[in-house]
């Protein structure tokens, strides 16, 4: 086993202490649950404090903290007026506009109680939702704090994500106001959202009754008489105001996310307040081991859950400064091409903690390698990867070039923070490579044979990863307005016993570190990002010339994986001539950017006579897969007709 972080070692020549401190750490966290989490609660601020740690009177539902009240903008920011108000707070830094500003805390509280106000006044209040769709500028981390400030139920859209999906996610969340910005940028191209935002609301059944809207002067905007406000206009009348923190019980919603799941309709993976805030205080401390007054670097999107808890929250609660970046990782402030900008950023803002995805690292790998040593980087002190796995040649790159631990950490939305790492800020276990670690305290992960439910305890063998509950502090609440959804999608798919699935297949070594072999569902991860092949399958079906599709991911050097679509035309043209099947190809692939987002379009559409299926009709996408990666497709004795996998494994080889 080959060692590729911080304190080099070989696990066989190690002898292994009696109980080290993280076991006896982790051990603590699930023997005395209650004990545990009650001594991380004095990690945050309470106005009243819990009365119960644990109410699991109702599996699979734990709520955490009964009786306290709480506030997690009160956490993030008004705790730190005290100590570090002129500190900074939340820098933010776009290459695509050559924007680079600070707001210290006291700034960032100022701006937060205006956009607060603004909130109150088109009507918003506790329990109301409020859905975020916009760029990574300041006003979303504004308008998410805001929201929580006052209690209301924010649920951010990631703004990669085109009409259709907005759509989905408005008519499920039923926000009372949408917040949002003209346009965002990629690569120096404008993606204006507004068109986007009115076509989807038009889609909707649900219609807000306010849209906010920050103007940055990228696109155009046609305002609705009644419902469109300028965010300008209503932060200049609520320039000075004050808007108290409302004290919420902590169960109540902090807020939802959608994710993508086996159906094409997206869960709303819903929060709580005292649990999250308790959670991702502790996780600063005991896994990033970041400290007040430093510097916090996540590259990654508030869309994103990892933009929640490590842009927004987890850095502000810890009372770091947490930089907001908006561009590529190889574009200069300057707008001029630069694969140092990242490193550049470490250096300016002296930044201790980075979080980033193996996608991003892959992209800088094709950059000047001397670009890793140009800067003073020796405030970092690690850099973690998640959201997809992390092989072994960019793990090492990343870490000969920077010189500091790479700590892989495999979480989910549905977690809210990691479920296997290492936890840097209790004991430096060394990590081995394509391990994200071992279970993190709180977590009472097993791994299960996906048929008979049977606990697999011998090293490396192979099952499904669940989690036992009751689940720790941050862990989702339930699917939004949907318990039985979570129940029984989560929680009743390992037969006989009553987990928490994760739909990733898993083993466990010798030493008890984990490993993750991929989805056991239908999701697909594209550069990080979680993607529901049945929702691009049914955004194709869409196309009038579509009869059959199943849409799969398949290995890809750069992004981990991409969506390959296999379609059975309605008419046959496509089949025969190529200039044909190329034109409905671009046809499909305009359909699916159209409807969810650039990020969702796959990478080819393929046209075939047949899908390859079982014969009770249920479409074999595993072994398309297999076949796409030029694997062995497994037992076939339940396929229909063979010629239909035998035609995708000739257009495969023949491309
Ligand atoms: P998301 O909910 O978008 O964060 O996606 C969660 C999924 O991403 C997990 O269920 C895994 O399939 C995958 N994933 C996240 N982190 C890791 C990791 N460190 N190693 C391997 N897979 C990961």
């Amino acid at each position: 086993m080959q060692f590729w972080h911080g304190r080099q070692a070989d696990s066989k020549n190690q002898e292994t202490p009696q109980m080290s401190r993280y076991e006896d750490f982790y051990r603590q966290s699930v023997d005395a649950p209650e004990a545990f989490w009650a001594e991380q609660a004095r990690l945050i601020d309470w106005q009243a404090p819990p009365t119960q740690v644990l109410d699991a009177s109702q599996p699979p539902f734990a709520r955490w903290f009964v009786g306290g009240t709480t506030n997690l903008c009160h956490n993030a920011v008004d705790r730190h007026l005290a100590d570090r108000a002129d500190q900074p707070a939340l820098v933010f830094v776009s290459t695509e506009t050559g924007t680079e500003k600070t707001y210290s805390f006291r700034e960032l509280h100022a701006e937060v109680q205006r956009t607060a106000a603004s909130l109150a006044a088109l009507g918003v209040g506790k329990g109301d939702r409020v859905l975020i769709y916009m760029p990574m500028i300041p006003e979303a981390a504004f308008a998410m704090l805001a929201c929580a400030r006052i209690g209301a139920i924010h649920c951010v859209v990631f703004g990669g994500f085109a009409s259709g999906s907005l759509a989905t996610r408005i008519e499920d969340a039923e926000p009372k106001v949408v917040v949002s910005a003209d346009a965002g940028s990629r690569g120096g191209k404008v993606i204006a959202y507004k068109p986007l935002l009115d076509e989807a609301i038009r889609l909707s059944k649900h219609k807000p009754s306010a849209v906010m809207l920050t103007d940055r002067g990228l696109a155009p905007m046609d305002l609705v008489a009644g419902r469109d406000h300028l965010a300008a206009d209503l932060a200049l009348q609520h320039h000075d105001a004050v808007v108290p923190c409302t004290w919420l019980a902590a169960t109540d919603i902090s807020y939802t996310i959608y994710t993508s799941g086996t159906t094409g309709k997206p869960k709303g993976v819903q929060r709580d307040v005292g649990g999250y805030a308790v959670a991702l205080a502790a996780s600063m401390k005991h896994i990033f081991d970041g400290r007040a007054g430093e510097t916090y670097f996540s590259t990654s999107d508030i869309g994103w859950v990892v933009g929640h808890s490590y842009i927004v929250y987890g850095p502000l609660i810890a009372g770091m400064a947490t930089l907001m970046y908006e561009g590529l990782p190889t574009q200069g402030i300057d707008k001029q091409p630069d694969g140092g900008i990242w490193w550049r950023l470490v250096e300016k803002y002296k930044v201790t903690v980075m979080f980033s995805a193996p996608t991003a690292v892959r992209v800088l790998k094709k950059q000047d390698p001397a670009l890793l040593s140009k800067y003073d980087l020796s405030s970092l002190r690690a850099l973690f990867l998640a959201g997809e796995p992390l092989d072994e040649p960019t793990a090492r790159w990343i870490s000969n070039g920077l010189g500091v631990p790479i700590i892989d950490n495999y979480w989910q939305t549905e977690s809210g923070w990691p479920m296997i790492t290492i936890a840097n800020g209790i004991e430096a276990k060394p990590s081995k490579f394509g391990s994200p670690g071992v279970p993190m305290y709180g977590y009472r992960i097993k791994i299960l044979h996906e048929a008979t439910g049977e606990e697999l305890t011998g090293p490396n063998e192979k099952g499904v990863v669940v989690v036992e509950g009751p689940t720790p502090p941050g862990f989702m609440q339930t699917v939004w307005k949907d318990d039985q959804r979570f129940v029984d999608t989560y929680w009743k798919s390992v037969p006989g016993k009553m987990v928490y699935s994760t739909f990733d297949w898993g083993i466990r070594d010798e030493d008890g570190y984990f490993y993750i072999l991929g989805r056991t569902d239908d999701v697909i991860n594209v550069a990080g990002h979680r993607l529901g092949t049945r929702e691009i399958e049914e955004s194709i079906s869409g196309h009038a010339n579509v009869a059959e599709v199943a849409v799969v991911g398949v290995a890809d050097a750069l992004k981990g994986q991409v969506a390959m679509a296999f379609v059975v035309p309605k008419d046959g043209r496509a089949l025969a001539d190529a200039d044909a099947a190329l034109k409905l190809e671009g046809e499909i692939m305009k359909v699916v950017a159209d409807q969810l987002g650039a990020l969702a379009r796959p990478a080819r559409v393929r046209f075939v006579s047949g899908l390859p299926k079982t014969r009770s009709g249920k479409l074999l996408r595993r072994a398309i897969q297999a076949v796409c990666e030029q694997r062995d497709p497994g037992d076939l004795t339940t396929m229909d007709d063979p010629a239909t996998l035998q035609q995708i494994k000739q257009l495969v080889s023949s491309a």
